[in-house]
């Protein structure tokens, strides 16, 4: 089959994020329209909440219940959950009030705070049960209420949306109960997909019937595929949680239009597909990519135009004949990448950039920003300058392969995407943007005198000086989050980070001293982590804190991958690998064996009680083994031990 000149819908599957687009289809529709290629795009994760969650999508979910034999349904639990029966009785508040709120969050209908806040006007399901105990579980007790802080700094409008957001929680917890227990707003059917060494779950799931998400979400796509009339569509699946409704959006188009191309790459195929071998992933998908699509979608256009054959296309999965059957075979012509400079300017055209909600659920000032407000997400440069750090996928092209791009380019993409969305707000998403790339796009924008609020990922390395934060500060910088991982500097070396603990608290001090807020990226159970590790770690992120140096931060637990240095080298790391299953289809993450045996899912649960402390100014004073259920160590650092680093400085 021969395609000349094909019209290309990428999509958006759910469920990524609701307050703003993911960029990989507006990064896509950018470049092949600057390649001349008739390209269009449509968010179907937005799209499915916004009908999932009208008025008359709650009335389909009653229905849905209603009709539903109770114990018909494997994914529901046998007797109505308290959201369930609530939903029923509360039905038509419900349906009164659902495309309100909608509206509401979309920034459409501002007043309707007021209504909101009366407390009289949502009906109130157990996900405001929180509100009533005021002080969450985790809070100590001493009579500090986390909400009433939170809104007296953030006002009506905050208020409302907090109310509004746990609203449609209880939304989605009736959906997950009675209807999809897969389902989230941030993530889908994520299980089905992460790390699943064979095609088998997934499989079942997508042969099974449809259920009321499925179905809507097969009514939305056929819809786009009506609207657009494409010959080639784009599926693009950033993470495991968007893996099965991918499937789900590939399979409806193969059943209705079967000569439709299909395509699937995205940063869930980069990480986990590279050993994809099972050909029944070609029932749905016709390609597979891996790594940046700009190349490989201008090799396969030229292939579908007969310029190029099937051999010499770059970096894709297919599906072959051979002697033995059909096999996956892996055309990887070897062409170098579009350099960055030459991918276009991301375009937004086509996306209802005015429909995303902007939710208020988590009160961490830095959470706030991922979930609440509609940014241009831009990246400064591909890939890490850095790309050492050995927890990190450094091996892949997303992170290893280092492409910057002169500032001017960077600030005209910049200026042509204000134009075209007239939002002013950029969520700069590399994985560690360098710092001579944003001091000279901050000086270009200062010098073009253009007026942007920006924030993004860096690592907290020395060339962040003061003046050079006060600069970016200048430039619209808002926030910065980076990685202090594990605050121990024996760890920190371990993991190649090229930052100390003293280091990390002088760029920090500086970046709050400019008026930016700072969120350090933490993490825990590093191979060779000890307890005493933990509890020193503790107490260096508390005194971070009092000193004002951050005023957000996360403990992640450390995830060993495939790809990164310690999953390829695990001996250097003095840890052991289980054994992976053979693999036809994901992988990722890898289980070992530290021989120290810790037990961290304890010490987790202390880091994380400490710091949702800290970030409300509450236990500073205490000792911090107070935060630890278990008998743990004397912490080893000085109390002042941060204070000094900064007389230091
Ligand atoms: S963790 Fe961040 S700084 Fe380190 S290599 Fe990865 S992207 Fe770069």
């Amino acid at each position: 089959m021969t395609i000349t000149s094909p019209r290309v819908l990428s999509v958006i599957p759910p469920m990524t994020q609701l307050n703003t687009p993911y960029p990989a289809t507006a990064y896509l529709t950018g470049f092949l329209r600057s390649r001349g290629v008739d390209a269009v795009q449509e968010d179907l994760a937005l799209q499915l909440v916004l009908r999932l969650f009208s008025s008359d999508g709650l009335r389909a979910i009653l229905k849905h219940i209603e009709s539903s034999p109770k114990s018909s349904s494997p994914a529901a639990p046998p007797a109505p959950s308290e959201s369930v029966a609530f939903f029923c009785e509360q039905f038509s508040q419900y349906a009164a009030t659902a495309d309100r709120v909608i509206r509401f969050l979309q920034g459409r209908d501002s007043t309707l705070a007021h209504r909101i806040n009366s407390r009289m006007f949502l009906p109130e399901g157990p996900r405001f049960h929180v509100l009533d105990n005021h002080i969450s579980e985790d809070d100590d007790d001493d009579g500090t209420d986390p909400l009433g802080w939170a809104f007296g700094a953030l006002g009506i409008q905050d208020r409302a949306r907090h109310f509004a957001t746990l609203y449609l929680s209880d939304l989605a917890d009736v959906l997950r109960e009675a209807v999809d227990a897969r389902f989230e707003f941030v993530r889908y059917a994520e299980s089905l997909a992460a790390s699943q060494p064979t095609f088998d779950p997934l499989a079942k799931s997508l042969a099974a019937a449809p259920n009321l998400v499925d179905n809507t979400l097969r009514d939305l796509t056929l819809a786009a595929i009506d609207r657009h009339q494409p010959q080639i569509v784009l599926v693009t699946v950033p993470f495991p949680g968007c893996v099965y409704a991918a499937f789900r959006i590939a399979q409806a188009i193969k059943a209705a239009h079967p000569s439709m191309l299909l395509l699937l790459g995205g940063g869930f195929v980069n990480t986990e597909l590279r050993e994809l071998s099972d050909v029944r992933v070609f029932d749905y998908f016709d390609y597979v990519t891996l790594d940046d699509g700009e190349r490989p979608l201008l090799a396969l256009l030229e292939h579908l135009r007969g310029d190029r054959s099937r051999e010499q296309l770059v970096r894709t999965f297919l599906r072959t004949d051979t002697d033995a059957g059909q096999a996956v075979a892996y055309m990887n012509h070897a062409e170098p990448d579009i350099p960055f400079a030459e991918v276009g300017t991301p375009t937004w055209d086509g996306l209802p950039i005015d429909d995303y909600l902007s939710t208020l659920d988590m009160l961490n000032p830095m959470h706030r920003l991922w979930s609440d407000g509609r940014w241009n997400k831009l990246t400064v440069a591909h890939g890490c300058y850095w790309k050492k750090c050995s927890f990190c996928d450094v091996s892949l092209d997303y992170i290893g392969r280092y492409d910057g791009v002169a500032a001017k380019t960077l600030v005209d993409r910049i200026e042509a995407i204000v134009t075209e969305t007239g939002q002013t707000g950029f969520h700069l998403v590399d994985e560690a943007a360098p710092p001579k790339a944003l001091k000279a796009m901050a000086e270009e924008l200062l010098q073009r005198n253009i007026t942007i609020s920006w924030w993004g990922n860096i690592r907290f390395e020395k060339s962040f000086t003061a003046e050079l934060c006060e600069l970016l500060a200048a430039s619209g910088c808002i926030a910065i989050s980076g990685g202090l991982e594990v605050a121990s500097d024996r760890l920190l070396k371990l993991m190649k980070k090229g930052v100390s603990v003293a280091q990390v608290a002088r760029v920090t001090k500086a970046f709050s001293n400019a008026g930016i807020l700072v969120h350090a990226y933490l993490m825990y159970g590093f191979p060779t982590q000890t307890v005493q590790d933990t509890v020193d770690a503790l107490e260096y992120v508390r005194q971070l804190f009092e000193e004002d140096c951050i005023q957000s931060g996360f403990f992640h637990r450390f995830a060993c991958t495939v790809h990164s240095p310690v999953g390829k080298n695990p001996q250097e790391y003095g840890i052991e690998l289980v054994p992976l299953p053979p693999v036809s289809f994901a992988q990722n993450d890898v289980d070992f064996i530290d021989p120290t045996g810790v037990d961290h899912d304890m010490l987790g649960t202390a880091l994380n009680k400490g710091l949702y402390n800290f970030m409300h100014g509450v236990g500073m004073e205490e000792d911090i083994r107070s935060w630890f259920t278990k008998k743990a160590p004397r912490s080893t650092v000085s109390r002042d031990f941060i204070l000094k680093a900064l007389e230091a400085n």
